[in-house]
């Protein structure tokens, strides 16, 4: 069987799209095996990159801390991106970065199997959606709303960035609102 370990060490080999240049870490994921949510972003930022762990920069500070004001630890989750390697100064990621990327993403799922997903931000949204069957729209229209796969049952919560966030007291107050929700849920 197919485990997060082999997961990890393809990805610390991988040469499947032009980031593997510049990146001085790949960040494969963090947090429980046994995890019932999932939070997938975008891509390594600066820190992430630094450190080879999702979610370590300012961004990840405040999904921390809006987490563990719902009562959720980070050790109970598990995050990573949909893609592995951080883009030159934090550009978007490429459609082709993410088709080479994303069989990993697909892996980690089968392994973890969440029984919930929360995608942030509007690229590992509309990826998601799209892999279960879901026409994708504006994050603006489907945060906070739960997406039921009628494949699996998986349900699927897309939410803002947190990065969107932290200088958005507007999008901070309904990221939050989205989060203790999830947690009620
Ligand atoms: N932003 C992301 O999308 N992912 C990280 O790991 C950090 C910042
Ligand atoms: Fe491989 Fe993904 Fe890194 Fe590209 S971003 S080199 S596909 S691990």
């Amino acid at each position: 069987m197919y485990s997060l370990e082999d997961i990890e060490k393809e990805i610390k080999n991988c040469k499947k799209c032009r980031l593997w240049k510049s990146r001085k870490n790949p960040v494969v994921g963090d947090g429980s095996i046994d995890a019932e949510i999932m939070f997938i972003g975008e891509a390594p930022g600066k820190n992430e990159d630094e450190q080879g762990k999702p979610f370590v920069g300012k961004a990840g500070q405040f999904l921390n801390d809006v987490l563990k004001e719902n009562g959720i630890e980070r050790g109970d989750v598990y995050i990573t991106n949909v893609v592995k390697c951080r883009p030159p100064n934090n550009r978007d990621p490429l459609p082709d970065e993410i088709e080479a990327c994303s069989p990993y993403l697909e892996k980690q799922i089968e392994i973890i199997k969440p029984k919930i997903i929360v995608t942030l931000g509007r690229f590992s949204t509309k990826f998601i959606l799209s892999l279960y069957g879901f026409k994708n729209e504006p994050i603006s229209k489907i945060h906070g709303k739960i997406f039921s796969s009628p494949l699996n049952g998986i349900k699927i919560i897309p939410m803002y960035h947190p990065a969107a966030c932290i200088y958005n007291p507007a999008l901070k107050e309904v990221f939050k609102n989205d989060i203790k929700k999830l947690a009620k849920f």
